[in-house]
């Protein structure tokens, strides 16, 4: 069961997922975020997916969307509602929305009690990240244990890019589906916290001034850089 997003993190998991696993499901939440775009690649990456990679296309299953708009309703955060993206008080961005990733997981896992799922993958990463404490290895190890704790189950968390920083997910989608997998990662996933698509960047699709842009634009240059000969 991939947390899958529609982003560049979560497209490389769910590509990681079909590299391994025989039966691979898809899982997503709609929490009232304020732009959508990223949950309409999504669609479009799994039919990407699909269409470029044959020996992939058997494995990848069902699609969830789950509604979380609760989600949306309690937090107060610049992804939820109009707020600037700024650092806060507390010294985190004011994209965090609090318990985001603990419900996403604690819903997910749910989900793949019903479904017979084992696995988990989900997008975390802690070394190039905003801060968020929701994202750490630590938070993720707890939460493997409260769940299966809570659920009589054995489920594994598997954060593939919890190591990795953006250069290195690049290249990991490399060595996983080749350039077809980067170009597909760089021209269908989205990142932005603007919600813009825009024009076309070396880098992919947004506004190249927000957080999430710039980390991706970054990533994405130390990465060629690392290519050229
Ligand atoms: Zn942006």
């Amino acid at each position: 069961m991939v947390l899958f997003s529609g982003g560049q993190d979560s497209t490389t998991c769910l590509a990681w997922a079909l590299d391994r696993f025989a039966a691979v499901e898809t899982v997503a939440f709609d929490y009232g975020q304020r732009h959508r775009v990223e949950l309409a690649c999504r669609e479009r990456v799994r039919a990407e997916l699909v269409r470029r990679f044959p020996g992939w296309a058997a494995r990848l299953g069902e699609d969830h969307l789950l509604d979380l708009g609760v989600l949306g309703r309690i937090s107060d955060t610049a992804l939820t509602r109009e707020a600037a993206i700024a650092l806060g008080e507390n010294g985190l961005p004011t994209t965090f929305v609090p318990g985001r990733n603990l419900v996403f997981l604690a819903f997910a896992a749910a989900l793949a009690y019903r479904r017979d799922a084992r696995h988990l993958v989900a997008g975390m990463c802690e070394t190039d990240f905003s801060g968020y404490p929701d994202c750490r290895d630590d938070t993720m190890k707890a939460m493997q244990v409260a769940l299966n704790l809570g659920m009589e189950r054995r489920f594994v968390v598997e954060t593939p890019l919890m190591w990795l920083d953006k250069a290195e997910t690049w290249e990991l989608a490399e060595r996983l589906g080749g350039a077809d997998l980067v170009e597909l990662v760089r021209t269908e996933t989205h990142s932005c916290y603007l919600g813009e698509r825009g024009q076309l960047h070396e880098w992919g699709h947004g506004c190249g001034a927000c957080p999430a842009c710039e980390l991706r634009a970054k990533g994405w240059r130390r990465y060629r850089a690392a290519a050229a000969p």
